[in-house]
């Protein structure tokens, strides 16, 4: 088995190798410094001998390079580096990650991780329920806080039995019977069973930003984080996007979450009392007799679509005709009908047609609409002479 370099060295970017045998693009080497991925944590790319390694993953028991048209051959000594930014980046990213989800788990101990994902263009872990965003907040104060005291985040070897794994955040049944456990420290606040690779001081972390909250469907929720520079630029632009967000609310940026709710409850209280109006007026509707069909026509103005066309199938069940022209916004148009004398499939389209819209449906109900909003009265009246032509 090669010696696995970066589980106890997670800064060695370059060292020298013997190949052990290289069948095609993969190669395997003697000792490797390159992290072959696991633990949500994306694999190392870089170089051997000058040549791309373009994946690296364990088969089996053994770490494979994956490097297209390489011409190594077993036995020889080659030169080895992997891409240190991106490999930095890695690290900090998993780092935070423990750092996020135990300042998360302080305030909600039934906190519990579904997954997690490391890469270099997304980094998030997946937690079994929602947390609230006062937690998210404490969360980076207190996370951010472990940053600035610069806590020694240490790694150390124990057995599947050793009580000191009582207190230590971990998930036995996913290592091996025959597996030794590496835990993994920071300062005194958290211990987590990881084989990952991770800085050495919470201060290489610069920063720790959450940037999403969404939900993972079965898995739970995604909250999404960046570290480093990233998390600062990440933080500056979410900050001004809440300034504008203010802003266009009216409102104080510290106060920008309560109007917001406001306006919503607003909203929702304007479409009740549209759609309650909506109600009212239809109810009040009386119907012209036109060769002897009951026909109830109106102009609505905003009026709620689905009172509308429960009041048409009423019409129709009743044996009458229904002409509905509502604006809101666009115009619409509903036409109904409980005779066979209307065809609204043939009526609408032929009307709408010489107002530049569009409509269709059945005979006995069809709706469609035009654009113009000010030809909205014009579209009323040629609607209603087409049915009464129709009827008498
Ligand atoms: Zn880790």
């Amino acid at each position: 088995m090669a010696d696995e370099v970066f589980r106890r060295d997670g800064y060695m970017s370059e060292f020298e190798a013997g190949v052990v045998s290289a069948r095609g693009d993969e190669v395997v080497l003697d000792c490797t410094a390159f992290y072959p991925g696991g633990g949500g944590q994306t694999c190392d790319t870089g170089t051997i001998n000058g040549k791309r390694v373009v994946d690296v993953h364990y088969d089996g028991k053994e770490i494979v390079h994956i490097v297209p048209g390489n011409s190594l051959e077993p036995g020889m000594r080659v030169w080895c580096s992997i891409d240190w930014d991106r490999r930095y980046d890695l690290m900090m990213g998993h780092t935070g990650e423990h750092l996020l989800f135990c300042s998360l788990k302080r305030l909600d101990p039934e906190l519990a991780i579904t997954k997690i994902g490391i890469d270099p263009a997304d980094k998030y872990v997946i937690v079994n329920h929602d947390v609230p965003w006062e937690d998210v907040r404490a969360a980076l104060r207190f996370a951010n806080q472990a940053i600035r005291e610069n806590l020694t985040v240490s790694k150390a070897t124990v057995s599947r039995d050793d009580s000191e794994l009582e207190d230590v955040r971990i998930n036995l049944e996913r290592i091996a019977e025959d597996e030794e456990i590496t835990v993994v420290s920071i300062g005194n606040i958290d211990r987590s069973a990881c084989s990952g690779v991770h800085v050495a001081e919470t201060s290489e972390l610069g920063m720790l930003f959450v940037d999403r909250k969404v939900s993972a469907g079965k898995d739970g929720v995604a909250i999404h984080f960046r570290v480093g520079a990233a998390a600062q630029d990440a933080a500056a632009e979410l900050a001004v996007t809440c300034l504008e967000a203010a802003d266009e609310a009216g409102s104080k940026p510290e106060d920008v979450v309560r109007s917001v709710a406001n306006m919503k409850r607003d909203l929702l209280l304007a479409a009740e009392t549209s759609k309650e109006a909506s109600r009212r007026r239809v109810a009040e509707m009386s119907p012209e007799d036109i060769g002897g069909i009951p026909v109830y026509a109106g102009m609505f103005s905003g009026a709620n679509r689905r009172i509308l066309s429960e009041a048409a199938e009423r019409f129709k069940a009743a044996g009458g005709v229904a002409v509905f022209v509502n604006d809101a916004g666009s115009v619409s148009v509903m036409l109904a009908s409980g005779t066979s004398r209307v065809d609204c499939r043939t009526i609408l389209p032929a009307v709408l047609g010489r107002f530049g819209g569009g409509g269709g449906g059945k005979p006995d109900f069809a709706q469609g609409g035009i654009e113009d909003r000010a030809r909205a009265g014009e579209l009323y009246q040629a609607l209603l002479s087409a049915v009464r032509s129709a009827l008498s």
